[in-house]
């Protein structure tokens, strides 16, 4: 059966343009989670599913794809848990920190030759995606991350129209605890912070990346920054009690598809 081109205006660069079949997450983690034959546990605060295939839109044109995947997506992909290799983790472990604090240890992006662009291009991507589309889950339910003013600003450094937006942080932690390295987590605004910013957060694979967005984030805040901050700093530590407590948030209101429910009995 021959599927029609869809024609549209492009969410990112905003021409009319022929759309693709635009993954939430991107259709090469897709394929990543699924390349053992099955398909991988996707949790969204409103599904938990074996099907991420289910998560996708057109939404953006092929050139705009590209541009994503060149920038960030590309680069992610070859550094998260890849089961047979989790490059990321690796440099890390076999690295000097600049800074301990308990089971947190902190490294210097610039040092270690970690391309901090790229993890927060691709960060920065992953939510804007949750931002401009309601992605469409199971039975009419949907499951995204408004970022309000910040969407627009965000647009326009992925199109490659501006420089990395103001008030915005992206932070990435490496996490050392086996669950975080296997699961995926579509974005989700964290709940109960401060309320001159929101975190909003995302797991794949080993890598948990945090996007602050506020106008008024603390300068000593902004120092987490894998970009803004004077040594490009990246985190690594046991992600274990928030991928606990996003496991429980998510099985409290999500629907669990009959698919994968017997994971969770
Ligand atoms: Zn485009």
């Amino acid at each position: 059966m021959a599927f029609k081109n869809v024609q549209g205006i492009c969410k990112l660069c905003l021409q009319q343009q022929i759309l693709c079949k635009s993954h939430y997450l991107g259709r090469a983690l897709h394929v990543l989670s699924r390349d053992d034959g099955k398909n991988a546990i996707v949790l969204t605060p409103k599904i938990i599913t074996a099907a991420p295939k289910q998560l996708w839109a057109h939404l953006l044109c092929a050139e705009c794809e590209k541009r994503i995947s060149r920038n960030g997506e590309s680069y992610v992909l070859t550094q998260l848990n890849r089961r047979d290799k989790f490059a990321l983790f690796e440099t890390l472990k076999n690295a000097k920190p600049i800074h301990v604090e308990g089971d947190l240890q902190v490294f210097s992006c610039d040092e270690l030759g970690i391309d901090a662009e790229k993890l927060a291009y691709f960060a920065l991507s992953i939510v804007w995606r949750g931002s401009v589309h309601d992605w469409k889950t199971l039975d009419g339910q949907t499951t995204g991350v408004p970022l309000g003013p910040y969407e627009e600003r965000i647009r326009q450094y992925l199109a490659g129209d501006s420089g990395f937006p103001a008030d915005v942080l992206v932070a990435v932690h490496v996490c050392t605890d086996i669950g975080s390295q296997g699961m995926i987590y579509s974005p989700e605004r964290v709940k109960g912070v401060h309320a001159i910013y929101s975190d909003h957060s995302f797991l794949v694979r080993g890598l948990w990346f945090h996007v602050y967005v506020g106008k008024d984030i603390p300068t000593a805040m902004r120092e987490i920054c894998c970009v803004n901050s004077p040594k490009k700093v990246i985190f690594m530590r046991s992600c274990e009690k928030e991928f606990a407590e996003s496991g429980r948030y998510l099985q409290k209101d999500a629907t669990i598809s009959p698919k994968v429910a017997h994971l969770f009995d």
